[in-house]
């Protein structure tokens, strides 16, 4: 959350950010670079960018149904978070749908939940973010190669795991990436520096049984509400850790 000390002068503010673009003797301290790589995997999955005209630097925005990961990133990003709200309830997003015919969603009603929000304070650093939109699109920039931390907070966002019928009883990671179909050569460019070379196809990467397992050794330890992601041991315990999921880490308002 951004309520807090400042490091420099000491005083309490509700909005840090605030304080520091207003103030003439205190600034914005810098992103840690461990909170930039988490940014950055964020942003390749489920974040976006807000950029009024009207101000000057831009803010994060991320949209999920699972509240823990969430309060999980709003620790991780410490001052720079202004903290977690309620978007949209499930009983809204039913309304919506029924309203726009989407007639596919009324047989997923398990997966309608409520939606939850993180924004972050605006801050100059974040501006860079604002290269990765072109046309309204969001493109990945051409000079991103991913790292555990990336690699991770994208997989959570983007990614699943993939369970075969009988007989094939390992796993594989997939993750989509709609946004790059039409850049294969570049989708795998990112993995150059991971032990990982995933084939690409249909804006889906699809990663092998051994490659998925060379991928959990590499990005480490799940971050907190997708643990169920990272299960591998067999489909039964993967299925009642996503049943957990739904039980503990999200809501639904009927
Ligand atoms: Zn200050």
């Amino acid at each position: 959350m951004g309520v807090g000390s400042c490091p420099r002068c000491g005083a309490e503010y509700e909005r840090l950010a605030q304080h520091w673009a207003m103030s003439s003797r205190c600034s914005y301290p810098p992103i840690p670079g461990s909170v930039k790589q988490l940014l950055v995997g964020v942003l390749m999955g489920d974040g976006t960018i807000h950029s009024p005209s009207s101000t000057k630097n831009v803010r994060l925005e991320v949209t999920n149904i699972n509240k823990t990961f969430l309060e999980w990133l709003d620790e991780k990003l410490s001052w720079l978070s202004n903290g977690v709200a309620l978007k949209r309830t499930a009983m809204q997003i039913r309304e919506e749908n029924r309203k726009s015919n989407y007639d596919r969603f009324s047989s997923l009603n398990y997966e309608i939940r409520d939606q939850y929000v993180l924004t972050t304070a605006r801050h100059p650093e974040l501006n860079e973010f604002e290269e990765w939109y072109t046309n309204q699109q969001k493109r990945f920039p051409d000079k991103l190669r991913l790292s555990p931390r990336i690699l991770k907070a994208w997989y959570v966002c983007d990614g699943n795991l993939i369970w075969g019928n009988k007989g094939h009883t390992r796993p594989q990671v997939w993750i989509s990436v709609e946004n790059e179909s039409d850049r294969p050569g570049y989708v795998n460019s990112l993995f150059e520096p991971t032990p990982i070379d995933p084939k690409f196809n249909g804006g889906r990467l699809m990663l092998t049984s051994d490659e998925t397992e060379w991928f959990f050794d590499y990005v480490g330890a799940p971050p907190s509400g997708f643990e169920y992601k990272f299960v591998t041991g067999s489909k039964e315990e993967y299925q009642s850790s996503k049943r957990e999921f739904y039980t503990n880490s999200t809501t639904q308002t009927k």
